[in-house]
């Protein structure tokens, strides 16, 4: 019985994110605006998000205001359009210049829980709540099974120009965060996260690809999405891996500002005999190692690379499903 009596997750992340669920409850019974929600943990390294809620009130999908009872399962989208600004879809001044086409309108057919991207004005990526939760959203449209607009919390990540990996990092980090957040509300395991393409696969959503194709780009699918959500273990996802944490994000970091320089660009060979260790970022100090790499291992390099507080160059790398910065003086090309 134990089992049923006491989260099987104890971890530190899943502590806070079930503190960050008793104070949403306790705002969503005293209609106050919630808490920032903070805690994610993963590592020696502490993120924060703040949500910013502003309900797209004028949006036919809030007027509709469909009951969600309890969600069910969590549905990844992104945008199909080149522009990262969030402003684009939300008419918050304070966040940017509002683009005419945004989603408080009458006249829009569409609508999710949250929107996930730039802020002009804040100089970040910010996640901005556009639904109450307990409304069903129309983000995915329907297959020949049904549709998870009944069932399943929605959001978007504003798409750039699919090349910059700094914000897909930045954005895909975010999006994790998020997820845990929710999952840990409703109890939604890892395995009922999906991307729209895979709403659509399942027979619950039209046929669209994302963002499976933006993952793509930079090596990463939704299998990877998954494993990198704080917190997020192997049960979860019903494969029976220990979830040891050996699968990184893709940064560790809260602003990314990676320089490029393309000859950087390629396989790289661990060269010390000590090996070399994986970071989060750029500094042996300040950002702890996901794992050391023996001596002869290969990991490839896009070209990004930080400088440490002393100046010394540490390359973004990729190593199997891990990515991280290890100190340039000990790789060789
Ligand atoms: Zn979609």
């Amino acid at each position: 019985m134990t089992k049923f009596e006491r989260p099987a997750n104890q971890s530190a992340a899943n502590q806070a994110a079930r503190g960050n669920k008793g104070r949403e409850v306790y705002a969503r019974c005293h209609k106050a605006q919630p808490a920032a929600a903070e805690g994610a943990e993963k590592g020696d390294k502490k993120i924060a998000y703040k949500i910013y809620k502003h309900y797209l009130t004028k949006n036919r999908c809030y007027k509709t205001g469909k009951k969600l009872a309890k969600p069910s399962g969590i549905v990844v989208h992104s945008t199909g359009c080149n522009n990262k600004n969030v402003t684009r879809y939300v008419d918050m001044a304070e966040l940017g210049t509002v683009s005419s086409n945004h989603w408080n309108r009458d006249n829009i057919s569409k609508c999710v829980h949250f929107i996930i991207g730039w802020s002009p004005a804040l100089k970040q990526v910010v996640i901005v709540q556009t639904l109450p939760l307990d409304i069903c959203c129309w983000g995915c449209g329907s297959g020949s099974r049904g549709s998870y607009n009944a069932s399943h919390i929605q959001f978007e990540i504003c798409e750039d120009g699919l090349t910059d990996q700094a914000y897909f990092a930045k954005v895909m980090e975010t999006a994790q965060w998020l997820c845990r957040y929710l999952m840990d509300m409703y109890d939604i395991p890892a395995g009922k996260v999906v991307s729209h393409k895979e709403a659509h696969a399942n027979g619950y959503a039209s046929n669209h690809g994302d963002p499976d194709h933006w993952l793509k780009k930079f090596d990463r699918d939704m299998g990877w999405f998954r494993k990198n959500i704080p917190g997020s273990t192997g049960d979860e996802e019903g494969t029976g891996d220990s979830g040891s944490g050996n699968t990184g994000p893709i940064s560790k970091l809260q602003t990314v500002t990676q320089k490029k320089d393309a000859s950087l660009k390629g396989t790289w060979t661990v060269s010390d005999p000590t090996g070399a260790e994986l970071r989060y970022g750029a500094g042996a100090s300040k950002y702890a190692s996901m794992g050391n790499l023996p001596k002869g291992t290969k990991v490839n390099c896009y070209g990004y690379y930080e400088l440490d507080a002393s100046g010394r160059q540490w390359l973004y790398v990729t190593y199997g499903t891990k990515v991280g910065f290890i100190a340039k003086s000990i790789l060789k090309k």
